[in-house]
């Protein structure tokens, strides 16, 4: 039997995503959501669901990051070979964009779990010979190139997703889009629907967005109007394959512009939001939609830093694919718990040591901050008044931080500059780095590796987030702005700290900053800093209850029942 066909004996779940992140060596993804893609199917494996996940090759990643001596970020292609990580499948299908046809192949990559599941995922690739050189690139960069480039890439994945799992006789028994960019499958389901004979044309068109709406679920991530993909019908005309039709389109998905977004809301009997409040926001976003809210997660294995995997192992053992054990921390005696982070503070140390030839100081109190430079999370707001930080802070903190800015975000990478200048502004006083090429590898060792994980976006723009959790897996609490899930996970002094006012009070952040600003510099200097260097077992308290509090339940092995329970078994 050929290697994929043991796949296609179960129905299964297709989940489909522009960007997946499985580990630093497969370089398609941004960040977060590439990510939370990732530990999806990791843990559908280990539960044993059956998924087969879709999404596009991306043969030159998103990118490489370097710093320009002055700290501008500087790209260049993440190149790696799909051969040496998965198997190219022999059959291919075809989509129509533009004039041309253009023939898409997909390479196998199976996440083998210890528990014996296994969870196929499709990488498509139309770097064929045979198709136009221009599509050829189609696939190479993941959110390269433009508008036009965009489309395309949506085309692929969306239309030639749903047909290559036709043609590899795939038995699908629900659709999830983890975001917008696949909606266009819906489309190709729209089409491919059996339409019963007898009845009129209208009775039928109805009755088929009908059955393409019970098969298809859609999880948003986008909190703003502006963040969802549009595209205007000039350009969707020139590029759309003419099986699809104008006309629905615009019925579908708004008639000014092709709104991706839309489509999938129209087209899905189950939508949601990926924590409590971003629920409520899509809600207020959606008003003719129900919007329904599932808690993003993280893989507990993935995550664990080793000696956290050691001393789970020791005293929660089983709690890799049962996460809710560590609600038992409390067993863990805390000189180990201390040592334990201790070693992996110390390895991140060594790392950076040997990344940046800096030696932090173990016995300091480290702040660290890593996630993608987008100006909404607002990296550099700790340093608006460097006076008074110093005044808080000086030998008593360092900051490592990390993140790439997308490379046509000048804001972003002005942030990272802002934030490698301080490092001349502070020397002699505090400590800062900031690492070059923040990826799923670096951020293994990073998050474990800190005291404090600080987290400061503009609300309410963080859907979710996800990096705290896997704080909070290795005993390191969140002292973060109350948006996404930390709002569900945050207890004032005993899991974390709060940034800011209370979520009720900020409907959207304006002139919020101060306020956040001033209640941050407090927090360190009055309960942070002296907690942490005069109570170390009031402090091994509050990492504990990160574990038992926070990563008991902010993972994807939970967040994975939800999906079932409330999306797929329907
Ligand atoms: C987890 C992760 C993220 C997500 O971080 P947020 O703080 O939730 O935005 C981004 N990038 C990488 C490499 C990650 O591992």
């Amino acid at each position: 039997m050929e290697n994929w066909k043991r796949f296609t004996q179960d129905q299964r779940i297709a989940y489909f995503s522009m960007e997946i992140g499985l580990k630093a060596e497969i370089p398609t993804y941004s960040g977060g959501l590439g990510v939370l893609a990732g530990d999806t199917i990791k843990s559908a494996a280990d539960l044993k669901i059956p998924m087969v996940a879709v999404t596009l090759l991306h043969r030159k990643g998103y990118f490489e990051q370097r710093f320009s001596a002055d700290g501008w970020q500087l790209e260049r292609d993440a190149e790696w070979k799909p051969e040496k990580h998965m198997e190219l499948l022999p059959t291919k299908t075809l989509v129509t964009i533009g004039e041309r046809d253009v023939k898409v192949q997909a390479w196998l990559y199976s996440v083998k779990s210890p528990t014996g599941g296994e969870v196929p995922i499709l990488f498509l690739d139309t770097d064929i010979p045979g198709n136009h050189d221009e599509d050829r690139t189609i696939t190479h960069h993941l959110y390269g190139g433009g508008l036009e480039l965009r489309l395309q890439q949506e085309i692929v994945l969306g239309l030639g997703g749903a047909r290559i799992l036709r043609t590899l006789n795939f038995p699908i028994r629900k659709y999830h889009m983890n975001e917008g960019h696949a909606s266009l499958l819906t489309i190709e389901l729209l089409n491919s629907a059996r339409l019963p004979l007898e009845e009129t044309w209208d009775e039928r068109s109805s009755w088929n967005t009908q059955k393409v709406m019970e098969q298809c679920v859609f999880t948003t991530h986008t909190p703003v109007e502006a963040g969802h993909d549009r595209f205007p019908y000039d350009l969707v005309e020139k590029l759309m394959p003419p099986e699809v039709p104008i006309d629905l389109l615009k019925e579908l998905c708004g008639s000014e512009q092709l709104n991706m977004t839309l489509l999938a809301l129209n087209l899905s009997n189950f939508i949601n939001g990926v924590a409590k409040r971003h629920g409520e926001v899509s809600q207020n976003l959606f008003p003719g939609f129900k919007i329904h809210a599932i808690t993003n997660g993280i893989h507990p294995f993935t995550w664990c830093s080793p000696f956290f995997v050691n001393l789970f192992d020791k005293y929660l053992p089983g709690w890799a694919n049962e996460p809710e054990l560590l609600v038992r921390v409390d067993n863990i005696p805390n000189e180990e718990l201390w040592e334990t982070h201790s070693g992996a503070k110390a390895l991140f140390f060594q790392y950076i040591k040997e990344k940046t030839g800096k030696q932090l100081n173990p016995d300091l109190l480290t702040i660290g901050f890593a996630r993608r430079a987008a100006t909404y999370k607002r990296g550099d707001l700790i340093f608006s008044d460097m006076e008074r930080l110093l005044e808080i802070g000086e030998g008593k903190l360092q900051f490592v931080f990390g993140g790439k800015a997308h490379p046509k975000d000048e804001g972003g990478k002005q942030v990272i500059q802002r934030i490698i200048q301080q490092v001349e502004m502070m020397r002699g006083k505090i400590d800062l780095v900031y690492l070059e090429n923040y990826n799923m590898d670096v951020a293994s060792r990073f998050i474990p590796g800190v005291d404090v994980w600080l987290n400061n976006p503009m609300r309410p723009l963080e859907a979710s987030g996800t990096s705290g959790m896997k704080a909070a897996l290795n005993g390191v609490p969140n002292f973060s702005v109350l948006d996404g899930w930390w709002i569900e996970g945050h207890i004032e002094g005993v899991t974390g700290w709060s940034i800011g006012p209370p979520p009720a009070e900020v409907d959207q952040e304006v002139g919020r900053a101060n306020e956040d600003l001033e209640d941050m510099y407090q927090k360190l200097e009055k309960v942070i800093i002296p907690l942490y260097y005069k109570d170390r077992d009031g402090w091994i308290e509050v990492m504990k209850n990160a574990i038992g509090k926070n990563a008991y339940y902010f993972n994807t092995h939970v967040m994975m029942r939800r999906y079932v329970t409330d999306a797929y078994i329907r």
